[in-house]
Parts: C-alpha cells; sequence; structure tokens
C-alpha cells in the first residue's frame, strides 16, 4: 500500500495551491460579497494550468489530468473559494466530461476546444435537474423529439451552474414515455440556440462566486447529431457521470474544511479568555481534535475514490461514501470553527461563516446524503465488504 503522491502530482498540487493561495483566496472574500464570478483567476487558471480542461484529452485542448489530480485540484481551490471551485468542478465534471466520455469524434472536436481556455461565456454545463425531478430523474419531463433532421426540445430544468456563461449545456431529456431506465438520453444544446432561455442567477445561501440558474425550453431545435451517445441512454450516462462528480464534490468539501479548521486554529491562538489563549482549554483542543481527524478521514476516502477511478476499477461505492462523509464532515468542521469563534464566528468580518454557507450545499447537489445512503446501502446488501 503507498500513501505517496507521484512526483507529478506533487508537483501539480504545489502549483494549483500557489495559484489559489495568490490568486484566489485573498478575494474571496469581497467576490462572495458582491456576488461575483472569479473571472481573472478563472481565465488565469484556465491559460496557465489547465484548470478549465482537466477531463479533456490535449487533442481537443484539454490539459487531461488523472482523477487524482483532478481532485487535489478541486480540493485545492475549495481551499481558496468554495464557489470557485464549483465552477470549475461542474465545468469540468458535469460540463465537458460527458462529452469526453460519450461524444462523436466530431462532437469533441466541435464542442471541447472552445470550452477549455477559462474565458467568460465558455464554461460548460449539466442539466438534469428539473423543478419536479432531482433526486428522482427517472421523472424528468423535458421532452425531445425528432422531426426531420433536428430533435425539438421542450421543457425545464433548476439550479444549473453555469448555464448563465455556458456556450452548450449537455441536457438530459425524454425521448420515450415511461418511467423504463432508457427513455431519457443526452443531448448537447449550444446557448445561442434560440428557444433557450436561462433565466437570472438564483439568490442561494452561500457559494456567492458560482451562479445557477433555471433554464426553459421552448420549441428548442437542435441538429440529430447532437445525440450525446446512444439513444436511451440518457440515465445511465448522467449516473456515471454523477459518480465522477461525488468525487470532486468530497474533495471540495475537503478544501472548505481545512480553510475552516486553519482559521479556527489561528483564532483560538489568539483569543484570550480568562487569560490565557482559548487553545489553552481542552474543550477547544478536543474540537481541534475531531476537526483534524474528520478531515483527514474524509481525505482519505476521497483520494481512494479517486485512485480506484484512476485505476479504472468499479468506483460508484467508495464514491457515494467518500461524497456522504466527506460533505458532512465539512458541515460540522465549519459549525465547529464558528464556535471556536464566539460572537466573531457569526460575523461576516471572519470567513467561517461563509465557509459554513458554502459548506451546507455539499450534501445536497450532486446527490443528497439520502441519496449516497440508498446508494451505500444497495451494494452493502449485495455485498457486505465495504472496500468495494
Ligand atoms: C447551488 C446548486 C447547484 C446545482 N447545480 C446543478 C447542476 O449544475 N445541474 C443539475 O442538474 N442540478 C444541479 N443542482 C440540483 C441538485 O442536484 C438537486 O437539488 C439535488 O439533486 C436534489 O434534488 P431536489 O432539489 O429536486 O430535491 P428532491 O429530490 O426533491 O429531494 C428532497 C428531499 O427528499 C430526499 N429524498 C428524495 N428521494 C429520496 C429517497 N428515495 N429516499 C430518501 N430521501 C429521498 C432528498 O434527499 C432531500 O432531502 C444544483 C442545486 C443547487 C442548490
Amino acid at each position: 500500500m503507498d500513501f505517496e503522491l507521484n512526483t507529478e502530482q506533487r508537483m501539480w498540487r504545489r502549483a494549483v495551491h500557489d495559484f489559489v493561495a495568490a490568486q484566489i483566496k485573498p478575494f474571496a472574500a469581497e467576490y462572495n460579497e458582491r456576488e461575483e464570478t472569479m473571472w481573472p483567476a478563472i481565465q488565469q487558471g484556465g491559460e496557465q494550468l489547465g484548470l478549465m480542461g482537466m477531463l479533456v484529452p490535449e487533442k481537443y485542448g484539454g490539459s487531461e489530468v488523472d482523477a487524482l489530480s483532478f481532485a487535489i485540484a478541486i480540493e485545492e481551490l475549495g481551499w481558496g473559494d468554495g464557489g470557485t471551485a464549483l465552477v470549475v468542478a461542474a465545468h469540468n465534471g458535469l460540463g465537458c466530461a460527458p462529452v469526453a466520455m460519450f461524444g462523436t469524434e466530431e462532437q469533441k472536436q466541435r464542442f471541447l476546444p472552445p470550452v477549455t481556455t477559462g474565458e467568460r461565456g465558455k464554461l460548460a454545463a449539466l442539466a438534469l435537474t428539473e423543478p419536479n425531478a432531482g433526486s428522482d430523474l427517472r421523472g424528468v419531463q423535458t421532452r425531445a423529439e425528432l422531426q426531420g433532421d433536428e430533435w425539438v426540445i421542450n421543457g425545464s430544468k433548476m439550479w444549473i451552474t453555469n448555464a448563465g456563461d455556458a456556450d452548450y449545456i449537455v441536457t438530459l431529456v425524454r425521448t420515450a414515455p415511461g418511467r423504463a431506465s432508457n427513455t431519457l438520453s443526452m443531448i448537447i444544446v449550444p446557448t445561442d440556440t434560440p428557444g433557450l432561455h436561462v433565466g437570472p442567477p438564483e439568490k442561494k445561501m452561500g457559494l456567492g462566486t458560482t451562479h445557477s440558474h433555471a433554464i426553459t425550453y421552448e420549441n428548442v431545435r437542435v441538429p440529430k447529431e447532437n445525440l450525446l451517445g446512444e439513444l436511451g441512454r440518457g440515465l445511465h450516462q448522467a449516473l456515471q457521470v454523477l459518480d465522477g462528480g461525488r468525487i470532486s464534490i468530497g474533495a471540495l468539501s475537503v478544501g472548505i474544511a481545512q480553510a475552516a479548521f486553519e482559521e479556527a486554529i489561528a483564532y483560538a491562538k489568539q483569543r484570550t479568555a480568562f487569560g490565557k489563549p482559548i487553545a489553552d482549554f481542552e474543550a477547544i483542543q478536543f474540537m481541534l481534535a475531531d476537526m483534524a481527524t474528520e478531515i483527514h478521514a474524509a481525505w482519505l476516502m476521497v483520494y481512494h475514490a479517486a485512485w480506484l477511478k484512476s485505476q479504472g476499477r468499479p468506483f460508484t461505492h467508495s464514491a457515494a461514501m467518500a461524497k456522504l462523509f466527506a460533505t458532512e464532515m465539512a458541515e460540522r468542521v465549519t459549525r465547529n470553527a464558528i464556535q471556536i469563534h464566539g460572537g466573531y464566528g457569526y460575523s461576516r468580518e471572519y470567513p467561517v461563516e461563509r465557509l459554513y454557507r458554502d459548506a451546507r450545499l455539499m450534501t445536497i447537489g450532486e446527490g443528497t446524503s439520502e441519496i449516497q445512503r440508498l446508494v451505500i446501502a444497495r451494494q452493502a446488501l449485495k455485498n457486505a465488504s465495504t472496500l468495494v
């Protein structure tokens, strides 16, 4: 068993960490306060580090990194700013990945190169969720009908990250009636297609630097060649994409928790009460010890799932466990970081309240904790091993 990153992965971590420390973390508070996307950093990260093409092969303009390096990058970005990490994670893992995984040669050549630059308006998005269907994707109602050589799409989606600045939106649509797994398909919809309306950013609790939108499709016509992969494979494709996405949400949660932990340590050392630093109180030390232990456990789980993926081994179960534990851990850790800050923890002057609000999404997006538990329990009931 080898817990060492290889030289390339260590250098990658250092490069992303230094970039985030210089270009993202110092500006996170003000951008979040203004609810503004960090375009300068996203563009620079795209150009200098290839952060916007991490799952795209070089021949289509990407920087294709292994699954562990992708998790490392998202963790580091999460440490700097949760919202920016989500922009990058959703762009790569949800928007680019399905085209790279299931696209034809022509689709890859056409859709991928423009979105690997980090340019404003050149993000990629994945639209699964609808106003009446989130966890239950078999309930998707947005329809696509083949009329001549075109798909005609009608319906609506909800909460689509990056949609307002996307070049294309991979859309899960109903291509047959019923709830069977072969009734849904994925279609690539360029955002300049007439009839596609992206709503304003939703007003959210946190993650001010990322935006999610409602979308309506009114007789949106795209060429039949925009079908992604095989007809009727959309649900299967979506679940495969979400398996990878869950590792990155786990990594993002580890990054947020690590940031909160560092804030808590620094504060505990400088704040005094009853004549000594609060770090001297056992109650505070025990909170810090639990935080450190849980962050470490989540980190191991996330890296293990990413390692399985990079080995081409089954990782659905490990990704679900990593996401479940890491996201719930981040909520506990950020909660305790506020507790250690006392009243100041509740103030916007200190970053921990933002970290808490940012962490809160993680147990919901890309499959709620309840859905992760269903995935884990299903596997456990089939095979009592915890290591699958
Ligand atoms: C900021 C943000 C960004 C997002 N980005 C995207 C995006 O880019 N693309 C996209 O497609 N979606 C996106 N989503 C949507 C997100 O994936 C869904 O919100 C999530 O999957 C849950 O779906 P829902 O909101 O419809 O909740 P529901 O499915 O209605 O669930 C409500 C509650 O019921 C529980 N529940 C549901 N079914 C079961 C069950 N079988 N057993 C036990 N409990 C159950 C859930 O766990 C939850 O607690 C985003 C959401 C947010 C808030």
